[in-house]
């Protein structure tokens, strides 16, 4: 499967931060990595961002509203980010879950809107320290794939990341057994519900990716590519887990410090 590797900017960047994207724009043309790149800047950035990345990485909102237009104060639709350039949109991340109080049924007709908009659905789920703990991981995110995946999803147009909570942004991450332990019962549950598409669906691991790391994680069974944020700011970084993706050593950025 051709990995897919997004970066997530959450609220970070400002104009001349479009340099990073040129600059991995400009690596991709040179070295023509075989995966697919997504960079996911501020809503204020992705117009300019689309320029920047000249067709060689798609663009994404990192998140929609599942109407159209109305009155919602502060929201963006998946239709308003295709109209700015967009391809693509993350749905459910867990800081919009928590901060926008999004039950799965809300980030279901997100997903449904990107779909509508003719945008790549990366749906996030994940566990919290506390289920994972308790030893709930799987269940959580069983229910949250059932409750977040609409049915109409199919590998095209959708695709699944699994964020456990407790690592985004905190350094940590889980081994390499429990994300591969995870990656395939997400895999099982995917199978099940839309057949033999359901092993075509990528599923990303997110949470604390970087240059170290990104290997051994992308290597694992069932992990189709990253959802990386704070690596994903700077070009160099990015491009080094771009080339990781691939499998290719010889694929190494510029940039890499
Ligand atoms: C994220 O924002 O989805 C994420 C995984 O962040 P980080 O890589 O910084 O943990």
């Amino acid at each position: 499967m051709r990995p897919l590797i997004a970066g997530n900017w959450k609220m970070n960047g400002v104009g001349e931060s479009l340099a990073e994207i040129c600059a991995v724009a400009q690596w991709i043309a040179e070295t023509g990595p075989n995966a697919d790149i997504f960079i996911f800047p501020p809503f204020t950035l992705v117009a300019r961002a689309v320029v920047a990345a000249s067709n060689r990485i798609g663009i994404g909102g990192q998140d929609c509203h599942a109407l159209p237009s109305g009155a919602f104060t502060g929201d963006v639709s998946a239709e308003m980010l295709a109209d700015a350039g967009a391809t693509a949109v993350i749905v459910g991340h867990s800081e919009r879950r928590q901060s926008c109080r999004l039950t799965d049924a809300m980030v279901a007709a997100r997903t449904t809107a990107a779909r509508r908009a003719g945008l790549l659905a990366i749906v996030c789920i994940g566990e919290t320290a506390e289920q994972h703990d308790g030893g709930l991981a799987q269940n959580v995110v069983i229910a949250q794939l059932e409750g977040s995946i609409p049915p109409d999803a199919n590998s095209t147009t959708t695709v699944v990341a699994y964020e456990p909570i407790w690592a985004i942004g905190t350094g940590r991450t889980p081994s390499l057994e429990e994300i591969s332990r995870m990656h395939s019962c997400i895999r099982a549950q995917l199978e099940g519900r839309f057949g033999e598409d359901g092993s075509r669906l990528r599923i990303l691991y997110g949470g604390s990716v970087n240059t170290t790391n990104a290997a051994t994680i992308l290597a694992a069974p069932n992990v189709d590519g990253a959802l990386v944020g704070g690596a994903s700011l700077r070009a160099g970084e990015f491009a080094e887990i771009v080339g990781t993706s691939t499998g290719s050593s010889s694929l190494r950025s510029p940039f890499a410090l």
